[in-house]
């Protein structure tokens, strides 16, 4: 599953891909640059201004892109939260761990002990290292932040509507703890001031390391709903409170990126901005969107796994460029392991080092063969250079749209085999695959590899490299 494609493939089919804009950043690379990673909770691929969002706007985040790079086709493993981040967190798709979907209040496991966390990566080079905002990897205590890695840690467990305030479940969750390191220090906190509450620390962390490597991990809860904003930005956007809140997260990521100016870390320190999966679309108007993308958050349809991400370290990756390389979370652990020095995980991972594409070296491509898309524990689709294969599978689609924070319905769609161009047909409108039987095989090939290492449960197989969750 990691064999360097181009190895394999014939040139042509490289060719075929955009080219990437470069204009070559040559500065000396900073011995233990400090990383910052920005992850917002449900943002579409359409919800900043540099990807064509309208209502609202987003200039320091823009302002991020246009000094950094901007991935056009970045995905996440998984459409949904606890398993989105765990392919972050530790560069694996996250069923290979045994996290999948979303974890409850109820849930009796979390990320193993001996599993390497990106903190960790970060840690054993000296760093230091804090995250504040939604972890959602186990809400025990020996499955949170500060167990794996995390000098500090401020924010909710989980999910921001796992709470009894739930407009249509509230009855099923326990209230809402907001914990700073292991202990609870409110229950259903207000949700309008956690924005800035997460803000405020990453300032203040920045501030007190600014003479030492820091990784520094702000994960928000928000724009997942329910949507709250605090009174600096309430009201403020022509697409109501789903806007404002975006507005909030722009202004929280000027914020970090000023304090950096300020203390002149720019050009030590790497920058990176990503969500975790497309937006929920059940929620309408307190939903962004996917686009031009087909659907959203919980399927692997373009619109729920490719989201924006933009890259900023000045002096070594270009300004202004624009990446169409097929990427993935998984690869920020091993390309940041190599920029802190640090030797990967002992334990196999699935992400690869992207430096030589950040740093615009020529005829560098994406060292991925195939990226997977699982759902769950279960196959639904894999992406090869420009091409895109669904297996036979059911997902959910939008059938009433919800309003006012509340949520409406989905009816569930059975898909077929189907093969998209993406180069072509980014909305994943017309199957090609009776057109190309050659590209369907093959790829069909890649996925009975996959299917080897890490199990299907559509085709009922076991995969031969799974690891346990921890437990309690
Ligand atoms: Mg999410």
């Amino acid at each position: 599953m990691r064999t360097a494609f181009w190895r394999i493939l014939p040139a042509l089919y490289l060719i075929a891909l955009p080219p990437m804009t470069t204009a070559r950043a040559a500065d000396a690379r900073p011995v233990h640059p400090n990383i910052v990673v920005v992850f917002t909770d449900d943002q579409g691929y359409g919800d900043l201004g540099c990807y064509g969002a309208r209502g609202f706007q987003t200039p320091n985040i823009d302002r991020l892109a246009a000094e950094g790079m901007r991935f056009s086709d970045w995905y996440v493993a998984q459409p949904v939260c606890s398993s989105s981040r765990t392919a972050l967190l530790t560069g694996c798709y996250p069923n290979r761990l045994g996290i999948v979907g979303a974890l409850g209040p109820k849930a009796r496991h979390g990320i193993h002990d001996a599993e390497t966390t990106l903190a960790e990566v970060c840690r054993s080079q000296g760093y230091r290292t804090a995250m504040y905002g939604k972890w959602h990897l186990g809400h025990h205590p020996q499955f949170l932040p500060t167990r794996h890695g995390f000098d500090e840690y401020y924010g909710l467990p989980y999910s921001n509507d796992m709470w009894p305030l739930h407009p249509t479940s509230g009855r099923d969750f326990p209230p809402l703890p907001l914990i700073e390191g292991v202990q609870t220090i409110a229950l259903n906190p207000d949700q309008r001031q956690l924005t800035t509450a997460y803000t405020e620390r990453a300032v203040s962390f920045i501030e007190r390391n600014q003479d030492h490597p820091f990784f520094l991990y702000v994960a928000h809860s928000m724009p997942h709903v329910p949507l709250h904003v605090s009174d600096k930005f309430q009201g403020k956007s022509e697409r109501g409170l789903f806007g404002d809140v975006i507005s909030e997260i722009d202004w929280s990521v000027g914020q970090i990126v000023d304090t950096l100016a300020k203390h002149g870390l720019d050009r030590r320190t790497l920058v990176i901005f990503t969500c975790d999966n497309g937006p929920w679309l059940l929620y309408g108007d307190h939903a962004g969107s996917a686009a031009p993308l087909r659907e959203g958050k919980a399927s692997v349809w373009e619109g729920g796994v490719r989201v924006p991400c933009i890259m900023r370290f000045p002096g070594q990756i270009a300004a202004g460029a624009v990446c169409h390389e097929p990427l993935m979370t998984i690869d920020l652990l091993p390309t940041i392991a190599r920029l802190v020095g640090a030797t990967p995980p002992s334990r196999p991972i699935d992400g690869l080092d992207i430096w030589p594409i950040l740093s615009g070296q020529p005829g560098a491509h994406s060292p991925h063969e195939a990226l997977y898309f699982y759902w769950l524990n279960d196959l639904h689709a894999l992406r090869s250079g420009r091409w895109k294969l669904h297996f036979p599978h059911r997902y959910p689609h939008l059938q009433l749209a919800g309003g006012g924070g509340k949520p409406g319905r989905y009816e569930q769609l059975d898909s077929g085999l189907e093969l998209y161009d993406l180069e072509t047909d980014v909305g994943e409108t017309k199957n090609v695959a009776d057109e190309h039987p050659d590209v369907v095989a093959r790829l069909k090939s890649l996925a009975e590899t996959a299917r080897e290492d890490l199990g299907d449960g559509l085709t009922k197989r076991q995969g031969k490299n799974l690891r346990e969750p921890g437990r309690l």
